[in-house]
């Protein structure tokens, strides 16, 4: 299987399918992730906050890492300058590499100054320990400050993106702004599995509801980032690329947007935490 790539500002290659691995711990997550490298896939997502970046690194010891696209993340409580350094270097040794792809400011932090970290970004650049540089969960306006004192291009924006929630303002923000957008929680969580038109449009072109889903995205130009730990599920979520929605089915899923998260969400209780910040 060939993943297709979209091209960073850096002209660097992200392969536009990478398997998620929130909430995946232990065996899972080697397994999950030893299963989508040998099916083809060579882009990986992880976070310092998801606490399996030791395991996700003793299965890419076994693999080749210059032909990895290897993503990881800082806290939103580490954005001072210090702390994304060290939480960089934490990360790389974690994962066992002198290098990550992809670095991504996991969530805004507002009592933190984005200039001091967007400089820490470029020191860990200019270092060799990161070779891009991104946010996640930046609305258009903090992704355009972020732009605006950022020494380097921001290559992504990681949001929630599926048909339930289409987020038009931010991902026209990204896009013409030359920011990928990479979708978080591709499938929401399995929630939009049961929506009446993916089911529709499953049966009609026999493939998966999953597949429906991460297939209108890539559409989008928007690369996913499904999780799985499932061997069959893994498989199908990356054999996407040899067909297609007809315009007039992907305008169907176009107009089924409900603004409706599954994560990113101001209902979310955020009592114990403000922005990954323990109270
Ligand atoms: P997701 O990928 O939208 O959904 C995962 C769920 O879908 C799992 O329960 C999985 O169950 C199921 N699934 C996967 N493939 C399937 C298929 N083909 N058919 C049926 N069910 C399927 O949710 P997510 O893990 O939240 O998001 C994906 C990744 O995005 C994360 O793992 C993480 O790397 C990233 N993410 C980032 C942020 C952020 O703040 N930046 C937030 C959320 C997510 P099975 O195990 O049974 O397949």
């Amino acid at each position: 299987m060939t993943i297709p790539h979209a091209t960073l500002p850096s002209g660097d290659e992200m392969p536009i399918v990478g398997t998620g691995t929130w909430n995946l711990s232990g065996e899972t997550v080697r397994e999950s992730v030893r299963t989508a490298l040998d099916a083809g896939y060579t882009h990986v997502d992880t976070a310092e906050g998801y606490g399996n970046e030791s395991e996700i690194g003793d299965v890419l010891s076994e693999y080749k890492r210059d032909g990895l696209f290897l993503t990881s993340k800082v806290l939103a409580k580490n954005l001072n300058y210090e702390s994304v350094i060290e939480a960089c270097k934490n990360s790389l040794e974690n994962l066992g590499t002198d290098y990550l792809d992809l670095y991504l400011i996991h969530w805004p932090n507002p009592a933190i100054s984005i200039r001091e970290t967007m400089d820490a970004m470029a020191t860990l650049h200019d270092q060799g320990l990161v070779r891009n540089i991104g946010v996640s969960n930046f609305s258009a306006y903090q992704l355009s400050c972020a732009q605006h004192v950022s020494e380097l291009p921001i290559a992504v924006n990681q949001i929630e993106f599926h048909p339930w929630l289409q987020r038009p303002d931010i991902v026209e923000y990204c896009q013409e702004t030359n920011t990928i957008v990479e979708a978080a929680a591709p499938l929401a969580r399995t929630e939009i599995l049961s929506d009446e038109i993916v089911q529709e449009l499953a049966e009609e072109y026999e493939k998966a509801p999953a597949q429906i889903v991460l297939r209108w995205a890539i559409e989008n130009d928007v690369v996913v980032i499904p999780k799985s730990s499932s061997s069959e599920h893994i498989k199908e979520n990356a054999e996407l690329f040899d067909w297609n929605l007809k315009d007039s089915d992907h305008q169907r899923l176009n107009e089924i947007d409900r603004d409706e998260p599954v994560y990113d969400t101001a209902a979310k209780d955020w009592t114990g935490e403000t922005y990954g910040i323990q109270q």
